[in-house]
């Protein structure tokens, strides 16, 4: 569905009317929106697909507690929106979600301030699901859980989803609409020549390098914007990173706010895709961005002391956790130097000699902030781009022949033949580790890298790819590679555990 890859002359012989660059969430999503206008238009991604913060996110589609704290009433009410709007296209793919919110003696936001939060968090969105339990009903519900002046818990929904597969979802919709999608192209740089832009891309699988010729360019690279903005930096890189630990280990049922012993920053601890997930860190991110961010041993630290102290009888180590992953968040900067956690997070789109960027917001809210990078661009108009905020119109139909997995992506299914299949043939997977970190998280979600699924797929996989037993070899090294250096536990050589 999403083709195969298309020779850089052949790409080169075509007018685009737009090229987008980035391949996570904005990117996908100003694609399908172009597409769907009528545009002729091609994304390029430098790596793989969703491989930059649009998979390593907190999987959570929502309107943002801290936000409407924040009194950021607007960001939040959009948020919402697009999360009611999710839930109800992509069942299964986008679900509703419980979150416990639990409330302890002397500690800020006790009960009525969370519930007129929660009321109007609910309000908001068009629905009414919030309410309180008393300590008993928490303790039932989230066994383990510290008590140590706990009063109770304010419940509430929000929505949870897999950051990958919606991408792919998104690019699977924009290519039905005739979008061209091709990973691992970077862009090297644009030039403006007259009315046009001429884009130099280099092929990171069959190398060659090319120009190609654009109307418009949207440079939706996420973290890695101010490279080719042309204009001066603007974007904070801050990282955050999740553990993926053993469910039997830490057990959870609801998605927990929980706040940390050291500096009171709210953590959220959840289940998905089998396994229990911890996170997030906020820090400065001033390393290297060619280089895969990575959680370093200080954040495993923080996260483990979290969990040791807010769940005082389960004892959870390095040994418990399957995998970690580090995020950069594109935040624009305040320039005010305050610290992290108090960053705004909605985007920013900019011009600078007429390449349109948009960096910073959030996962939840990619269609708006589509619509307002092609409102910058000047291929939709003011009304349109109303219009396009206001709809009521779906933005994905069912896809003809594909799985229930990939339509909805029904969690069970992950790791299931038919759902493999299907993601070779149609969702260019070019490396085994687009196959086990992103169109599938087993890499993530099983102990040892997955390795055992890995044997169970391998004859699948080579048939699928075409790769004779010397590239298998080469790709399992470079996915096991990969996995110790920047998804692993920091200290812990995942060969050692898996020999363990
Ligand atoms: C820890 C963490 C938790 C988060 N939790 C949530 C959450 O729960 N809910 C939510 O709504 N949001 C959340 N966010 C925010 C959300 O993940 C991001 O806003 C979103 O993923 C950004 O998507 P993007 O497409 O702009 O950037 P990215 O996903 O980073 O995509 C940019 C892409 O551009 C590519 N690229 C860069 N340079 C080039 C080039 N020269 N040529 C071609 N391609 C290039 C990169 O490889 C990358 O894949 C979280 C973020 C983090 C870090």
């Amino acid at each position: 569905m999403l083709g195969k890859r298309q020779p850089l002359e052949q790409l080169a012989q075509q007018q685009w009317d737009l090229l987008v660059i980035g391949g996570g969430i904005t990117g996908a999503g100003i694609l399908l929106e172009a597409a769907r206008r009528g545009l002729k238009v091609l994304l390029l991604e430098q790596t793989d697909y969703a491989w930059g913060t649009s998979s390593r996110s907190s999987k959570m589609v929502h309107g943002g507690l801290r936000y409407i704290a924040q009194g950021d009433v607007r960001l939040t009410r959009h948020s919402l929106l697009e999360r009611e709007r999710l839930l109800k296209e992509l069942p299964g793919l986008v679900e509703r979600a419980t979150y416990l919110f639990p409330l302890r003696k002397g500690v800020f936001p006790g009960r009525w301030p969370m519930k007129a939060i929660l009321w109007l968090y609910d309000f908001l969105a068009g629905i009414r699901d919030h309410r309180y339990l008393n300590r008993a009903e928490v303790e039932k519900r989230a066994p383990g859980l510290n008590t140590d002046g706990l009063t109770g818990a304010m419940s509430y929904t929000d929505a949870l989803t897999d950051d990958c597969r919606l991408v792919m979802r998104t690019l699977l919709e924009a290519a039905r609409h005739g979008g061209l999608a091709q990973n691992y192209t970077r862009v090297t740089g644009t030039q403006r020549v007259a009315e046009r832009f001429e884009v130099s891309v280099t092929d990171r699988v069959n190398g060659g390098t090319t120009t190609l010729q654009a109307r418009h360019v949207i440079n939706a690279t996420g973290a890695w914007a101010d490279r080719l903005s042309g204009s001066e930096s603007r974007v904070r890189p801050l990282r955050g990173s999740h553990l993926f630990i053993d469910p039997a280990r830490l057990p959870v049922s609801d998605c927990l706010t929980v706040m940390h012993p050291d500096d009171g920053r709210p953590v959220f601890v959840f289940p998905w895709e089998g396994v229990t997930c911890v996170g997030t860190t906020d820090l400065d991110h001033p390393e290297d961005m060619d280089i895969e961010a990575s959680a370093s041993e200080r954040e495993l630290q923080y996260l483990l002391k979290l969990i040791n102290t807010q769940f005082p009888d389960v004892t959870v180590s390095r040994d418990d956790v399957y995998a970690t992953i580090a995020g950069v968040r594109p935040v624009i900067a305040s320039g005010k130097g305050v610290d992290p956690s108090k960053e705004r997070r909605d985007h920013a789109v900019w011009e600078s000699d007429g390449i349109v960027t948009v960096s910073g917001g959030k996962l939840t809210t990619f269609r708006l902030i589509a619509l307002d990078a092609l409102l910058a661009t000047g291929l939709i108009d003011a009304r349109a781009h109303r219009s396009g905020q206001k709809t009521r119109e779906p933005m994905y139909q069912p896809l003809d022949n594909a799985p229930q997995a990939v339509q909805h992506f029904l969690h069970a299914s992950q790791d299931d033949q038919g759902f493999i299949e299907w993601l070779l043939d149609n969702e260019s997977v070019v490396h085994l580790d687009d196959l086990m970190l992103r169109r599938t998280r087993l890499g993530l979600i099983k102990p040892n890298a997955g390795l055992v699924v890995l044997d169970r797929y391998r004859a699948l996989i080579q048939q699928g790819l075409g790769w004779d037993d010397d590239r298998w070899e080469q790709e399992v090294q470079r996915y096991l590679g990969l996995h110790e250096r920047f998804y692993g536990v920091p200290g812990l050589p995942d060969m050692e555990r898996m020999a363990g």
